[in-house]
């Protein structure tokens, strides 16, 4: 009997990595009639053991769901079975019923596998990204691709089911724009870790490393983390203008508009270039005087005769925490990946040059996470920062130890997580798979744009000119209405951008007008 035992014990193994996934919801609708709120959803769980769901609410829009749920009753709670047709309901007549948001969770209690997360950060998949990204990113050398690349970022967002929007704000006649989506937490929804990277390049530089690493980096992370529950929120953020004078334009436009009392930041993972990598030696330089404030480091670094080979793991004051879960992170499920950790109590010009700086004025813990930059990188900056010179093996494992570090301080759960918005007679209308398309495009005399399945909401739409300018003013588009004809032969011939917006998110599409 004996020998039989480790071949049953890899029999569930397996069984327990194919059957990963979390219990999950669909089909969920939402009815309000006089003081009751009725919820009902399938549920679908891979391991078919029994099922939580928890239902919680607060005010609408609101990033706490502080109202008392406890009269809830019908599917609600521990022991549920999978099914269809399950039914929560719930009177809210101790709430003001000026609208709602309401959130539910699913869960079955085991435990995630860490590491069979982690295997699923696939370097194609960041190849494949950083290829559409690739291309100079500038507002006013190419704010044509710089706007795709929003886009790319934005619609990546929306589709992992994140609460998404844009922080936008004038740049001398540039209209710039954070990108920002957010995971909701299950359990601490005010506390919030995030992940970033900027998405603008230098004018002239195709900005592969520089920062198209860390944006397809970002959108991985997020591929692998957003199927899961996590106790507290996670931000997915695009900075923009990281390279625009006087620099950090865009983090400082967040950490000034977007923190607030009402929410706790509780770590920041800022991606700076986490794609370039040797094993030659002698390729890694330091900053003059590195050596008497790291002599540790630098010893090391002696040692393995100044190889570009490790990810630098840069950390202020009380950051020192995070970088050292990222340091654990990496030793325990990436040990391929060679981290250096820089701890600093003094703010040293070369360890400012990135969007974590001011998360760090605000006594927020921030991490660089960078391969050095120019002290690495003899790309840096120029038209050859592309990612024939880039090694996707590290990059993926940077992600990996990412998305470990944010799994263990987030608070993976194996649960799902639905929420939504809702105004007090309005049902709640799913997001809609829809895709907007343009033809013929280019045009010299009118562009046929249809929108699918969003032709059952309202839309918006207008043309704009490539520095934001409004062209045509807004129209509105009845719902029903499956695509309209936008004239386009009395336009001066060149590139335009066609925005559309619904109630849930934004397209923005190239218009080329020739004659
Ligand atoms: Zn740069």
């Amino acid at each position: 009997m004996k020998r039989f035992l480790p071949l049953l014990l890899t029999f569930f193994t397996l069984s327990a990595l194919g059957q990963n996934q979390p219990p999950t919801m669909s089909n969920i609708q939402v009815g309000i009639a006089g003081t009751t709120i009725t919820l009902t959803y399938d549920l679908a769980g891979a391991g078919g053991g029994p099922i939580t769901v928890a239902f919680r609410a607060g005010e609408k829009g609101s990033i706490k769901l502080a109202y008392n749920t406890s009269n809830a009753a019908g599917d609600i709670g521990p022991g549920l079975s999978a099914g269809a047709g399950k039914q929560i309901t719930w009177d809210f007549s101790a709430y003001p019923a000026a609208g709602f948001r309401l959130q539910l969770v699913a869960s079955d209690g085991q435990a995630v596998d860490i590491q069979a997360l982690v295997d699923q950060v696939d370097s194609a998949r960041l190849k494949a990204d950083l290829s559409f990204i690739e291309g100079v990113r500038h507002r006013n050398g190419n704010p044509v691709h710089l706007q795709e690349t929003r886009d790319f970022i934005q619609n990546h967002f929306v589709e992992h089911h994140l609460e998404t929007h844009l922080q936008e704000f004038d740049y001398s006649g540039y209209a710039a724009a954070n990108i920002i989506g957010r995971q909701i937490g299950t359990e601490s929804e005010d506390s919030v870790f995030i992940l970033d990277g900027h998405f603008d390049t230098v004018n002239g530089a195709p900005g592969a490393d520089d920062n198209g690493s860390a944006v397809a980096g970002f959108m991985e992370a997020l591929r692998i983390l957003a199927p899961y529950g996590f106790k507290k929120s996670i931000k997915y953020i695009g900075f923009d203008l990281e390279e625009a004078g006087p620099g950090l334009v865009g983090s400082k436009r967040y950490v000034d508009e977007m923190l607030v009392p009402e929410e706790t930041t509780a770590g920041v993972l800022n991606f700076e270039m986490i794609g370039y990598y040797t094993e030659v030696p002698n390729t890694q330089v330091m900053p003059a005087g590195f050596n008497l404030l790291f002599p540790d480091v630098y010893q090391d670094l002696i040692a393995d005769e100044f190889r570009g080979n490790f990810i630098t793991d840069v950390s202020y004051n009380n950051s020192e925490p995070l970088a050292d879960a990222f340091l654990g992170a990496a030793a325990q499920y990436v040990p391929g990946l060679k981290v250096v950790k820089i701890h600093t109590t003094t703010l040293l010009p070369d360890l400012l040059r990135s969007d974590h700086a001011w998360f760090w004025y605000s006594a927020i813990p921030a991490l660089m996470i960078t391969d050095g930059a120019e002290f690495r990188n003899p790309y840096y900056h120029s038209p050859q920062d592309k990612s024939e010179f880039l090694d996707f093996t590290f990059m993926r494992q940077v992600v990996q130890a990412t998305v470990a570090t944010l799994a263990g301080q987030a608070g993976i759960q194996h649960a799902t997580t639905w929420w939504t918005d809702t105004d007090f007679f309005t049902p709640v209308k799913e997001v809609l798979p829809c895709e907007v398309s343009l033809s013929p495009n280019p045009s010299g005399d009118f562009i046929r744009i249809s929108w699918g399945a969003c032709a059952n909401s309202e839309l918006e739409y207008e043309l704009i000119g490539l520095q934001g300018q409004t062209v045509t003013g807004k129209k509105v588009v009845n719902p029903g209405t499956p695509e309209a004809v936008l004239k386009v032969r009395d336009l001066p011939p060149g590139v335009y951008f066609l925005r559309v917006n619904s109630a849930e998110r934004q397209w923005v599409r190239k218009v080329a007008v020739s004659h």
